[in-house]
């Protein structure tokens, strides 16, 4: 790196290749991240087509013209494949139409092959120049002052198949669609006990086909990366589902990926998975090939945030770096932002291509990473029809799960995946109704391997919940009951009331004797629990709020309008701040930060200046715990009366709907994942007693473990949310992002 930061005159954002949801909010955050640096940025529409087009093809953007995009599928942009970028010819005019403009610095979205291309542009970049100077159509000094191409990378595709991210932008919108269609399936498969194969895309990559598998409920599944046996999948697959049947299954459903073989290379097709259906089962099966539809649609909260933080990654990379720098792909990896070398990651993908080719396969499912494995495994225990034999002499255990706090979408995803994990490793599980309330009446009962069945997609909690606190809590009672019952360990699923009983119970068993392991899983849509970045739930909520605020948005009849939207999440801003950048609110109040008169005149005085300079439509979100004194209601009659005629108000309280809902399939994923290493926590620690307890996380992509007795350290001093959360660092890109040119 050089001391001074470059100055790059123009830079360039381009999208190409197949499009996928979220490559709008890529673009956006490039433009309005360029603008905020003072540095012109074009946009090239139609890809690497336009580029070597030029003409209007390549347009200086400003912050308004990528307003109103974060919400539409696609690329506004366009893609195009072009095979003029494929010849040289073609990229020495897309190196003229460049220079032309002063543009020596790329943002290119894309899969594999559009990274490919971009690479290979840059490094003949100086042999184009070179070239164009020699055919005399541009001066030597141009080539000169520009000897470098920068260029930055972002993955653009639903398939989820690159390294250097562990998400790519557009599969979590994919997944969507897919569950979706799935979830719609399923009740019609139910009703006349139908058997339904989907097929989903995925040629060399089964990211889509095991998630959804997972994420939906479905019974078997096929990927590239781990092939069926040639000789033995049809009828194992037949007996499975047949077992499933004659357990009660009303429904069966596979999901096959595009590129799914068997170990002889023989594609398995959803025609072909159908025909053995029918054959061996006699049963009447279906096939849907869901196609193009898993491209389309508005992109979900977070690949609108992903590409939005990528974006903004992108361009501050480009304005720091170094002639000699390699040229990096931005990705996501352990849930932060981060660069790492473009080409090192395509190769890296080609690779599990080619190990699939060879047969290595075991390769192939260790290039994915530790928690692909791990969903597979998961995935063939949960979709069995009946668990396994017990280990002889295994010590049975006697599990409990219960929720504490609000409903959270995912509870019942993560209930039913612990007890289908806990039975199949040789112990009982048993379900608690209502609670620590519930527990206190002894109201527990058996949950056996079919008692959990179709719970993955409902929203709610089916255990029923409760918000005691400890104060309200009998924590002798409950201890009583823990004993009477014989239970060895205690899975709490929930928020904030009931890691707070959680916590009573750990600290006082001295006291109440009660010596057991406790884990508690974070299921809140506040996202505000200790010991961990992301609860489930959160995911859901982030969703339901933007699609709510994508049709508040279109409802303004009237041209000059801001809305004052109110979110919930109590002492806790992440609903706020994350809704607010998926949603293109301009200012976010949040409970961290609390809200000052000053504050508010500033707003009012910034919204004025913006309607006034042509702005159309304003959106401000405030969290529920931002202020007790200034309210949504004061807000929004505070502006209006301040407004000099300039814009109208409106409010809106969202309220339970942001609770409600089925789950997103991040959230039914990350909860089956997270039971999962809960049970083996419990497992592994049901001989340390208290020892044990522990509140489980997601933490920088892991799942971790925290000490139980550290909650009070952890916990805000007076507010119920973590005294440290990693979320608050976006809060300047939303700065950044709410149009830089009218502050
Ligand atoms: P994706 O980016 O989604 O993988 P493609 O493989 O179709 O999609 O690539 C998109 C475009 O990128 C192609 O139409 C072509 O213009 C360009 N491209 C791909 N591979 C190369 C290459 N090896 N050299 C130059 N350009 C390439």
């Amino acid at each position: 790196m050089t001391d001074q930061p470059r100055r790059p005159t123009s830079l360039a954002v381009l999208t190409s290749g197949g499009d996928a949801p979220g490559m709008n909010a890529a673009v956006r955050a490039a433009v309005r991240t360029a603008i905020h640096r003072d540095v012109p940025i074009h946009a090239i529409r139609e890809g690497y087509q336009g580029l070597v087009e030029g003409g209007d093809y390549i347009q200086p953007f400003r912050s308004v013209d990528v307003g109103g995009i974060l919400h539409l599928g696609g690329t506004v942009i366009g893609t195009a494949r072009s095979d003029d970028f494929r010849t040289p010819e073609g990229r020495q005019r897309a190196a003229h139409n460049l220079l032309d403009r002063g543009i020596d610095s790329l943002v290119v979205i894309g899969g594999d092959g559009t990274l490919t291309g971009a690479d290979t542009f840059r490094r003949e970049w100086p042999d184009l120049l070179a070239a164009l100077v020699a055919d005399g159509r541009i001066e030597q000094a141009v080539a000169d002052a520009h000897p470098t191409l920068f260029l930055v990378g972002l993955v653009g595709s639903i398939d989820n198949d690159m390294f250097g991210t562990d998400m790519t932008i557009g599969a979590d919108t994919a997944l969507h669609r897919i569950t979706e269609a799935m979830d719609a399936l399923h009740s019609t498969a139910a009703s006349h006990q139908r058997s339904f194969v989907v097929e989903v895309m995925g040629r060399h990559c089964g990211y889509l086909a095991l998630m959804s598998g997972l994420a939906a409920g479905a019974n078997w599944t096929f990927i590239p990366e781990r092939p069926a046996d040639a000789a033995t999948w049809e009828q194992e697959m037949a007996e499975s589902l047949r077992a499933g049947r004659e357990q009660g299954r009303r429904q069966n459903m596979v999901v096959v990926a595009e590129g799914a073989h068997d170990t002889d290379g023989n594609p398995i097709t959803a025609k072909r998975v159908q025909q053995v259906l029918e054959e061996r089962l006699g049963e009447d099966t279906r096939v849907t090939i869901l196609g193009h539809v898993q491209r389309g649609g508005a992109p979900s909260a977070f690949d609108r945030n992903l590409g939005t933080l990528c974006g903004h990654a992108a361009v501050e990379l480009l304005l720091q770096a170094d002639p000699d720098d390699e040229p990096q792909l931005i990705g996501i990896r352990e849930n932060r932002i981060v660069p790492s070398p473009l080409m090192s990651n395509v190769e890296q993908t080609r690779q599990v291509a080619g190990t699939i080719a060879d047969g290595d396969y075991d390769r192939a499912m260790q290039l994915r990473g530790g928690s692909f494995t791990e969903s597979w495994d998961a995935f063939h225990t949960i979709v069995r029809a009946e668990p396994r034999e017990p280990a002889p002499n295994a010590r049975k255990l006697r599990l409990a799960i219960l929720h504490g706090g609000g409903p959270a979408p995912g509870m019942n995803a993560a209930v039913r995946a612990a007890v289908r994990l806990g039975i199949d490793a040789g112990h009982t599980m048993l379900g608690v109704k209502r609670g620590f309330e519930g527990l206190a009446a002894g109201e527990v009962e058996e949950l056996g391997w079919m008692a959990i069945t179709g719970w993955t997609a409902r929203g709610g909690a089916e255990l029923a919940t409760s918000r005691i606190k400890p104060h309200q809590a009998p924590l002798g009672t409950i201890a009583r009951q823990l004993h009477k019952h014989d239970i060895d360990g205690l899975l709490m699923i929930g928020g904030w009331a009931g890691y707070e009983v959680a916590h009573a119970l750990h600290t006082g068993r001295d006291r109440s004797g009660l010596d057991l392991p406790i884990v508690c899983l974070p299921a809140s849509i506040n996202n505000d629990l200790p010991g961990s970045e992301l609860s489930i739930g959160t995911d859901t909520a982030l969703n339901s709020i933007i699609t709510n605020l994508d049709k508040i948005k279109e409802s303004a009849v009237s041209t000059h309008r801001c809305f004052v939207v109110e979110t919930m999440g109590r002492e806790c801003g992440y609903l706020a701040l994350m809704s607010g950048l998926a949603s293109g609110a301009e200012r976010l109040y949040l409970p961290e930060e609390g809200i000052s008169l000053a504050d508010l005149a500033t707003d009012v005085d910034w919204l004025r200046k913006g309607f006034a300079a042509g702005k159309r439509l304003g959106l401000v979100i405030r969290g529920e715990g931002a202020d007790p004194i200034y309210t949504t209601s004061f807000i929004h009659s505070l502006f209006e009366r301040e407004s000099q005629g300039l814009f109208d108000v409106r409010e809106s309280i969202l309220g339970h709907i942001q609770q409600g809902g089925s789950p997103s399939p991040f959230d039914r994923i990350q909860a089956t994942r997270l039971a999962q290493r809960c049970v083996d926590h419990l497992i592994e620690h049901a001989e340390d007693g208290g020892a044990g307890s522990a509140m489980s996380g997601l933490q920088g992509g892991r799942t971790t473990f925290t000490d139980l007795g550290d909650f009070t350290e952890l916990r805000h001093e007076t507010a119920e949310r973590p005294k440290h959360q990693t979320w608050m660092d976006m809060r300047p890109i939303a700065h950044v992002m709410a149009r830089p040119e009218l502050r």
